[in-house]
């Protein structure tokens, strides 16, 4: 079995990769990443031990190249983590998330349906559901309308809409898993729970959107690489799969629990201007997975935060080298956008399960 990992250089496709190809040592597990500011080929270094692992470099959205990828590598399974994912960079320029997220996806779909590959799994997120809004109780299930706010939202929404257009449309045989938050070893630190250990670490103030009270889902990563390992095993195909921690926490009680952790004063938390479109509360309804596949997290909150800040302290000179590549301690100065004058609501609604 030929298994593609598109974007294995990123944080969950590397984490990904580790688990597959331990857990399947007779498959062949190829990564094709653009090693963009977010791929780090050091996330899988330790991966070329491995006879059946390659790594290739190459654009998803560079279809000749694409298809000369899929004429020489042949994969079977396409599992496809490759895309633009940060929030703020989309705020600032969408024009790569579209490119990206939205043509990528096409080209991989086009290619692997041409190949006639066996299994095509397009990794999602919580974020194409829009928001919960503030007090709600409810949760996102999968038949919760797309309703995406920020750029990034969209451009996943669109591309999950291309893969369900073409299972109806040609059987293809795709399935899709929209996960909550993630946080592990590993992830680029522009990302919250990194950034700000980062930051703390330096001593240096958290910068907390808005009020701080937006409430996001949080699930360790290899939960979520055991999730999708599911979904291509034993998933239907044609099928939507959410998938959550049921742990929900505000962004501040991140900050607080990460100054603590670090034994730094709380006064280091500093309000900043929210971002736009800033959704207030994502929470996954993840019964199906739970129900169909027998899927459930099995690391706590407790235990996956103490485990990931732990690899960010042993791993210091990953860190470090990331750190001063991309100057990432002033990322959010250079991130930062003014609000327009008279700012357009965004929709603060979605149909859900409660
Ligand atoms: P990441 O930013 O850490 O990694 C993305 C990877 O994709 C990088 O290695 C990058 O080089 C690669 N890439 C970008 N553009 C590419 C292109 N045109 N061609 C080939 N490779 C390209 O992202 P992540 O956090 O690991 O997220 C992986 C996937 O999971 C994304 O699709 C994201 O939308 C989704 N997701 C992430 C989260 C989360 O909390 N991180 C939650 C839900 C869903």
């Amino acid at each position: 079995m030929r298994l593609l990992v598109t974007g294995g250089a990123g944080f969950i496709g590397s984490n990904f990769a580790r688990h597959i190809t331990a857990k399947y040592p007779e498959y062949s597990v190829i990564i094709l990443d653009k090693l963009t500011y977010a791929g780090n080929p050091e996330n899988v270094a330790d991966l070329h031990v491995y006879e059946n692992f390659y790594f290739v470099h190459g654009d998803i959205a560079d279809k000749k190249f694409l298809a000369d990828f899929f004429e020489t590598m042949k994969p079977d399974i396409v599992v496809n983590f490759a895309a633009e994912t940060h929030v703020d960079r989309s705020i600032i320029d969408p024009s790569i998330f579209v490119l990206t997220n939205i043509v990528g996806t096409q080209n991989l779909l086009e290619l692997s349906r041409a190949y006639k590959v066996k299994r095509y799994h397009q990794i999602s997120t919580d974020e194409v559901y829009g928001d919960l809004g503030d007090g709600s109780t409810n949760y996102f299930i999968e038949e919760t309308p797309l309703a995406p706010n920020c750029p990034y939202a969209a451009s996943k929404a669109a591309a999950d809409l291309l893969v369900e257009s073409f299972y109806k449309t040609y059987g293809f045989p795709a399935t899709i898993s929209r996960c909550s938050n993630n946080y592990g070893p590993f992830q680029f630190p522009e990302k919250l729970i990194p950034y700000f250990f980062l930051l703390a670490q330096e001593n240096k103030p958290l910068p907390v959107y808005g009020d701080g009270k937006n409430i996001r889902d949080w699930l360790y990563v290899l939960d979520h690489c055991e999730a999708i390992d599911l979904i291509l095993h034993k998933g239907k195909i044609g099928e939507i799969y959410n998938i959550g921690g049921h742990n929900e926490k505000e962004n501040l009680t991140i900050a607080k629990t990460i100054l603590s952790f670090l034994g730094r004063n709380e006064d280091l938390i500093t309000f900043v201007e929210d971002r736009l479109a800033h959704d207030r509360r994502y929470a996954m309804d993840p019964s199906k997975i739970e129900r169909e596949l027998g899927w459930k997290p099995s690391v706590t909150f407790e235990e996956g935060i103490q485990k990931t800040f732990a690899w960010y302290e042993g791993n210091s000179v990953w860190l470090e080298n990331l750190v001063k590549k991309h100057a990432i301690t002033e990322h959010r100065q250079h991130l930062t956008v003014k609000s327009p004058a008279s700012p357009v609501a965004a929709p603060k609604r979605a149909r859900v399960a409660s």
